[in-house]
């Protein structure tokens, strides 16, 4: 009996280990996608999802899980993170909530489409110039076309 019920636990164990490297996750609001939360994604705040990039307004100061809003933030460029003068940083999605209109910035995950995030790239070109003076005030630079080869590299390391 001692034995079978140490195998139901273990079982139980292996089970529950499974399901947290598995099953955490979130459906995303905008495509629907189960969005997996995992060790391979490299980056530990998982806020958007790595198929259509969609995130989800949920934190009023980064990380905080604070805002009511809960609203979906559509991708809409790309920048680099500041790393001070002269140094390029790593590439960051531009996030800007589709009702209230707060805009983040957030770290690409290595398993996030890198096709979307050229589409998002290549439309953000077309941005209109309330958007970009927007960006402009949060100090945050819209990657253009002449940091294309720059982008590239960095989602496809040429
Ligand atoms: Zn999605
Ligand atoms: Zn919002």
């Amino acid at each position: 009996m001692k034995n079978y019920d140490e195998n139901y636990n273990f079982e139980k164990k292996k089970e529950k280990q499974w399901k947290k490297e598995h099953n955490e996750g979130f459906r995303c609001s905008h495509c629907k996608w189960w969005v997996v939360i995992n060790a391979f994604m490299g980056t530990a705040n998982r806020n958007h999802c790595n198929l259509c990039l969609w995130s989800k307004h949920v934190d009023e100061k980064k990380g905080d899980r604070k805002s009511l809003c809960q609203s979906g933030m559509k991708p809409i460029g790309l920048t680099f993170k500041q790393e001070g003068h002269g140094k390029q940083g790593e590439l960051m999605l531009i996030h800007l909530c589709s009702i209230c209109g707060k805009i983040s910035i957030n770290r690409i995950a290595s398993d996030d489409f890198a096709e979307e995030i050229i589409v998002i790239f290549e439309e953000s070109q077309a941005l209109d110039e309330r958007r970009r003076t927007e960006l402009i005030k949060e100090s945050i630079y819209l990657l253009g076309m002449g940091d294309k080869e720059e982008v590239f590299t960095q989602l496809f390391g040429r």
